[in-house]
């Protein structure tokens, strides 16, 4: 856990400019002093200077973040601006991590921002996270989830990971000792690949909510109140603009949390051939479910609608059984392993939620509709109603 440097040095304690700056903390009874006294000696690590780090790191800096270290080899785009806050039109073909650190020093002058451009790999994802004490994982790759997530259960780091996709977030918070890890609740491996924001499109603010989540699980984990996401998956919905969460436990097999883990150091993912692929999610596009359905003289497939009551009431799929994300762990316990379940939801994320829940449930070959019920209306049948 996070070691409490706070309360052994004594330049920790609080000077008259910066209890006027973080005043708001110091009047919560909860925060108080103490509070920002861990946290001007905190160490965070913002992995990924993009839509949800900008919001993380700007509010953590802000916040009075002791030391803030940013993570990014890329250069700020012109498409990044929609939703990458930390950036403005003048830093434009500027290093992230470098423009980024000008920034969040510029908001907050009495904290240390260490910018990092180089990608995150094996062979330096150790050497630097151990010098920090909260990692926040913002980056859009799957294999990048992986790596961060393995290096801070080896080092004994807490984990705010979130991950974006179109109109839907989700956000897990690893605590050592204290509940499962990102590998845990995802056990696909970086071949369960969900598409990122630049083949999917993303909303520009869906990013805004789950990276200001994020900085909420650092700053709590941090100064020791309320109760972290350790072992409930949360997922945001913008266009219900609703929450859900479901449970998720610690697998005793996990590869690198479990009892006899296989991961005991980092490595680079390598490509797997295609007679080698593991059990993972099939991705299918309307076009392709479609051709599964009326494929004649072939057994139906087993379609699993996971939205909520009412969005199924609205309109959906002929023959779909209808099971709602959160009574899915029990459906799943009693599906055949060779059942190959097509996951539906909206949009595609919580139906990829559902997959992964699959696999856990040692489902071997589930299946995720891409874009879900909005792009089946949009693409084969114009007569389905979404809610
Ligand atoms: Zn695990």
């Amino acid at each position: 856990m996070l070691e409490d440097r706070a309360n052994t040095h004594s330049p920790m304690s609080l000077s008259p400019a910066e209890r006027e700056r973080y005043q708001r903390h110091l009047s919560l009874p909860e925060f108080g002093a103490a509070g920002q006294e861990r946290l001007k000696a905190a160490r965070v690590l913002v992995v990924g200077a993009g839509g949800l780090g900008s919001p993380a790191a700007l509010y953590l800096a802000a916040a009075g973040c002791g030391t803030l270290g940013l993570v990014d080899c890329d250069w700020v785009e012109l498409s990044n601006l929609q939703r990458q806050v930390l950036f403005d039109t003048a830093t434009l073909g500027a290093p992230k991590a470098a423009a980024g650190a000008a920034r969040l020093t510029a908001l907050n002058p009495g904290i240390r921002v260490r910018p990092h451009q180089v990608e995150l790999a094996a062979g330096n994802a150790m050497g630097l996270i151990e010098q920090y004490d909260v990692v926040i994982d913002g980056s859009d790759r799957l294999a990048t989830h992986y790596l961060v997530n393995d290096a801070c259960v080896l080092l004994g780091r807490p984990l705010v990971a979130a991950a974006i996709h179109r109109f839907e977030g989700q956000i897990l918070t690893y605590v050592p000792g204290q509940g499962p890890c990102y590998r845990c609740a995802f056990p696909g491996g970086p071949d369960a690949v969900v598409a990122n924001c630049e083949t999917a499109g993303v909303l520009g603010v869906l990013p805004g909510v789950l990276g200001t989540l994020q900085a909420t699980e650092a700053l709590k984990l941090i100064t020791r109140i309320g109760a972290p996401l350790v072992g409930r998956l949360l997922t945001y919905d913008a266009l219900d603009m609703r929450f859900s969460e479901f449970r998720v436990a610690r697998r005793g097999d996990c590869a690198v949390c479990g009892d006899t883990p296989s991961i005991t150091e980092l490595k680079d993912e390598v490509p797997m051939r295609d007679d080698d692929v593991p059990p993972a999610v099939r991705r299918l596009s309307p076009a392709d479910l479609n051709e599964l359905i009326t494929a004649a003289g072939a057994k139906a497939p087993l379609l699993v609608d996971v939205r909520e009551d009412y969005e199924f009431e609205a309109g959906h799929i002929r023959d779909v059984v209808h099971v709602p994300l959160n009574q899915l762990p029990e459906y799943l316990a009693r599906l055949a392993p060779d059942s190959d379940p097509v996951f539906i939801c909206r949009g595609g994320m919580r139906s990829m939620s559902a997959c992964a829940l699959a696999l856990r449930a040692n489902v071997r070959s589930p299946a995720n509709l891409e874009g879900g019920m909005m792009r089946w209306a949009a693409e084969i049948d114009a007569t389905i109603a979404v809610a």
